[in-house]
């Protein structure tokens, strides 16, 4: 009995969380979509992104206002989702038929960020916020790379391949126009 309680007061903090950062993201997504003055979305999956932003966007804007009444915005969350996920180094422009974080075991309907691979995903897209959190690891690569000799063959090698990919992936997806 105990058990059962335990696990569904679990399940009910976790179904909260989710429901707390389901809300925050359509905040997030909604502004974005009405930024009419941002950067476009670049990389693998940089379109689509946009196509997706100006689909939610027909949902949360009225008479040119964002949406702003929490319920409001939940209710077209759960209903138009744009599944697009901003994180650090990429924005996910979630298709669980070419998600590299999925697994048989994980959730279908939502990436694994934890697990991500941003330079080799197709979901992948950038924000030059993200784009520039990027620079900012290859520069850190750079600053571990400038005192090789202390580190292990295997490291250096490792860190050596992560700048090499790094530093080809910015340079395919080199916005139009940077801001
Ligand atoms: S690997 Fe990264 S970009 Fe690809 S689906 Fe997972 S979180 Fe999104």
């Amino acid at each position: 009995m105990f058990e059962g309680y335990a696990g569904t007061s679990d399940s009910g903090f976790r179904d909260e969380v989710e429901a707390e950062e389901a809300l925050a993201r359509g905040q997030y997504l909604a502004d974005m979509s009405t930024n009419g003055d941002r950067p476009a979305l670049t990389g693998p999956a940089g379109a689509e992104a946009e196509t997706r932003l100006a689909a939610f966007a027909r949902h949360t804007v009225f008479e040119g206002q964002v949406v702003t009444d929490e319920a409001r915005l939940r209710r077209i969350v759960a209903r138009h989702d744009p599944h697009l996920y901003p994180g650090t180094f990429l924005t996910c422009v979630y298709n669980p038929d070419r998600a590299l974080c999925r697994t048989p075991s994980g959730p279908a309907d939502r990436p694994v960020m934890a697990d991500c691979q941003p330079l080799a995903c197709r979901n992948a897209a950038f924000t030059p916020t993200n784009r520039h959190a990027l620079e900012r690891h290859l520069a850190a690569l750079d600053t571990a790379l400038a005192d090789s000799e202390r580190l292990a063959p295997y490291v250096r090698h490792r860190l050596e391949d992560q700048r090499r990919e790094t530093v080809a992936y910015l340079t395919r997806h080199t916005p139009e126009s940077a801001s």
